[in-house]
């Protein structure tokens, strides 16, 4: 299964958001608090039960709205499900 690393950023101001350790390959639909590598402050919310425990990904430059906190597979999954069109992704 392929595998690496991905960088994320902002659709309209281009700021770099964060950077995702992604499994398997295809378009990028939720991103898991597990597999974030930077900011580093993610990681805090990596075992998070609650969706209103994390907060809105939002580009830090421009403030616009990257992704919605989800938990996935009933609660063992903390997620961004990522918003279309707003952000876009480079390999790294
Ligand atoms: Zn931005």
């Amino acid at each position: 299964m392929p595998s690496g690393s991905f960088s994320i950023f902002c659709g309209q101001c281009k700021e770099l958001v964060l950077r995702y350790r992604k499994e398997g390959s295809g378009a990028l639909i939720r991103v898991y608090l597990k597999q974030v590598l930077e900011p580093k402050y993610f990681k805090q919310y990596q075992y998070a039960k609650l969706k209103s425990e994390i907060p809105c990904l939002d580009c830090p430059q421009c403030q616009q709205r990257v992704g919605i906190p989800m938990i996935y597979e009933s609660g063992n999954r903390p997620a961004y499900r990522m918003i279309k069109g707003s952000f876009f992704k480079k390999e790294s």
